[in-house]
C-alpha cells in the first residue's frame, strides 16, 4: 500500500495548473502546486493581460484622432511609458495575489521553487521530495528566437513588457498573434514599426482573407510590413548603444533600437526530469498525451501550452477542469477542440471561429461564402479610413454555419456570442432569422444575405 503526500501534485501555477488544482481540491483531493515564478503564468505575467492593457493604451492614439470629427478639440497629447508600465505592473501584482488567494482558499498548498520529477510518483522541490498519486505538468511555454547572427541583440515578448522606455523604432519579426499584437501596440504608442514576415501571409493559421485584410489596415495605420522577407543579421552600433543595425533578406538595412522576435513558442520541459519517469515528448519538446491528457506514464498528466495543442488560456482552463473531473469525479470527459473562438488584439482586432474557407473546401463538397467589407458608422464622422471585414462560411448541403471570421473593432467581443450559436450547431437560416442590433458592426453577421461564392 503506497502512502502519498498528495493526491495531485501540479507543476506550474499558470492558467491551466491553477484551474486543475483548484477544481481537484474542490472535489476533495489533497493538492499541491509548485511554481518557480510569479503565480498566473504567461497569461497574467507576460501574455494576455499585460498585452491587452497595453493594447488599450495604444488605442487612445486613434481615439484622440477620431474625436475631432465629433467636435472635440484638445491640446497636444503626451504619452508616458513609465506610467503605463508601472500601472500595468501594479495590476499584475494584484492578480498574482488573487491567484494565491484562490489556491489558498481552495486549500491547495503552494510550493515555491523549481520542481523536478524524480520518478512516476515523486517530485522534488528545493531538495525536498513529495510523493503524489498523480502528477500534472502544466509548465507552459516560452518564446524562441531564430538562430541568426546577432539574435542576442533582439528581444522576445517576455522582455517587451519590461522595456525601460518606448523604442523610437522597432523591427518585429514574425506574422503570428504576438507579432501583429505587439507591432500594433508599438505603432499606436508612437513608435515607427517595421514588421518583417518570411512568407506572403500573416496569421497563417487563420482564414487567408483575415491576414490580407489586416495587412492593408495595419499599413494604413503606419506599420511598414515587409513580406517574403527575413532578418539576416543584427549588429550593434558602436556610435549609439541604443541602436542596432538589421540586415534584411531583401538587402535593406534598418537602424532600430528594438528588434523583437515573435517567431513562435516552445514547451517548457527543460530541467523537469521527464527522463527520470520516462515521459515521452515530441520533437519540439511537447509532452505527448492521449485524449484524457495522460502521458505514457500512468500517473503523469499534462495540459496547456506544454502539450502544444492550442496555446490559448481558455483551452488550458478547459483541459485543467477535464483532468480534475476525470481524476477525482470518476468522469470520462473529453475535450473538444472544435469551434474554439479566438481573437487577435491587433489594431484593428481580428476574431476567428470554426473553419477557414480552405479547410471548409477540403471537408465539404458544396460551401457558400458570405462576405462584407464596410466602414463602421463611427468612421463616417471620425475621418478614419479603417474598414471592417466579416465573413461567414456555410455548408450548402446542410445549411450549417462552418466558420465566422472578422477584422474590426471589438471583433473578439462580437465573436464570443456567435461561438455559443456555433456550439449549438446554428444554421444560416437561423442566423438570418435573428434580429440585428442596430446600429452595430455585429448586426452585419445577421444581415449578409447574398453569397459571394
Ligand atoms: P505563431 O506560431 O502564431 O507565429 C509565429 C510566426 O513567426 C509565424 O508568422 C511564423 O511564420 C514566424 N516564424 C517562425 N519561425 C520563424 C523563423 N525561424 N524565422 C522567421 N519567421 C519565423 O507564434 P506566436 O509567437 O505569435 O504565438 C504563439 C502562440 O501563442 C499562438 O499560436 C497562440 O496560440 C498564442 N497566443 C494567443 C494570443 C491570443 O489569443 N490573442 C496572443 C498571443 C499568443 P510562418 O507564418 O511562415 O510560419
Amino acid at each position: 500500500m503506497h502512502t502519498y503526500d498528495y493526491d495531485l501534485f501540479t507543476i506550474g501555477a499558470g492558467s491551466g495548473g491553477v484551474r486543475a488544482s483548484r477544481f481537484a481540491a474542490q472535489y476533495g483531493a489533497r493538492v499541491a502546486v509548485a511554481e518557480a515564478g510569479p503565480l498566473g503564468g504567461t497569461c497574467v505575467n507576460a501574455g494576455c493581460i499585460p498585452k491587452k492593457l497595453m493594447s488599450y493604451a495604444a488605442h487612445y492614439h486613434s481615439d484622440f484622432a477620431d474625436a475631432a470629427g465629433f467636435g472635440w478639440s484638445m491640446g497636444e497629447q503626451q504619452f508616458d511609458w513609465a506610467t503605463l508600465i508601472a500601472n500595468k505592473d501594479k495590476e499584475i501584482a494584484r492578480l498574482n495575489g488573487i491567484y494565491g488567494q484562490i489556491l489558498t482558499n481552495a486549500k491547495v498548498d503552494i510550493i515555491t521553487g523549481h520542481a523536478q520529477i524524480a520518478d512516476a510518483h515523486t517530485v522534488i522541490v528545493n531538495g525536498k521530495s513529495y510523493r503524489a498519486k498523480h502528477i500534472l505538468i502544466a509548465t507552459g511555454g516560452h518564446p524562441v528566437k531564430p538562430e541568426l547572427p546577432g539574435s542576442e541583440l533582439g528581444i522576445t515578448s517576455d522582455e517587451f513588457f519590461h522595456l525601460p522606455a518606448l523604442p523610437r523604432s522597432a523591427v518585429v519579426q514574425g506574422g503570428g498573434y504576438i507579432a501583429v499584437e505587439l507591432a500594433s501596440i508599438l505603432n499606436g504608442l508612437g513608435c515607427q514599426v517595421t514588421l518583417v514576415q518570411r512568407g506572403q501571409q500573416i496569421l497563417r493559421s487563420m482564414d487567408a482573407d483575415l491576414g490580407h485584410f489586416l495587412i492593408a489596415e495595419m499599413r494604413k495605420k503606419g506599420v511598414e510590413i515587409a513580406l517574403d522577407t527575413s532578418i539576416v543579421s543584427i549588429t550593434a552600433d558602436d556610435s549609439d548603444t541604443q541602436n542596432k543595425r538589421v540586415t534584411l533578406s531583401d538587402g535593406r538595412t534598418l537602424d532600430s533600437d528594438c528588434i523583437l522576435f515573435a517567431t513562435g513558442r516552445k514547451p517548457n520541459v527543460k530541467g523537469l526530469g521527464l527522463e527520470n519517469a520516462g515521459v515521452l515528448v515530441r520533437e519540439n519538446g511537447a509532452i505527448i498525451v492521449d485524449e484524457h491528457f495522460a502521458t505514457n506514464v500512468d500517473s503523469i498528466y499534462a495540459i496547456g501550452d506544454v502539450i502544444d495543442r492550442m496555446a490559448l488560456t481558455p483551452v488550458a482552463l478547459a483541459e485543467g477542469m477535464i483532468v480534475a473531473a476525470n481524476l477525482f469525479q470518476h468522469g470520462r470527459k473529453l475535450m473538444s477542440y472544435e469551434n474554439i473562438p479566438t481573437a487577435v488584439f491587433s489594431h484593428p482586432n481580428v476574431a476567428t471561429l470554426g473553419m477557414t474557407e480552405a479547410r471548409a473546401r477540403e471537408k465539404h463538397k458544396h460551401i457558400k461564402i458570405f462576405k462584407s467589407e464596410f466602414k463602421a458608422l463611427k468612421h463616417t464622422l471620425s475621418g478614419s479610413t479603417e474598414r471592417c471585414l466579416m465573413k461567414m462560411i456555410v455548408d450548402a448541403d446542410t445549411d450549417r454555419v462552418l466558420g465566422m471570421h472578422m477584422v474590426g473593432a471589438d471583433a473578439g467581443e462580437i465573436i464570443q456570442g456567435f461561438a455559443v450559436a456555433m456550439q449549438c450547431g446554428v444554421t444560416k437560416a437561423q442566423v438570418d432569422a435573428t434580429i440585428g442590433v442596430h446600429p452595430t458592426i455585429a448586426e452585419e453577421f445577421v444581415t449578409m444575405r447574398t453569397a459571394v461564392v
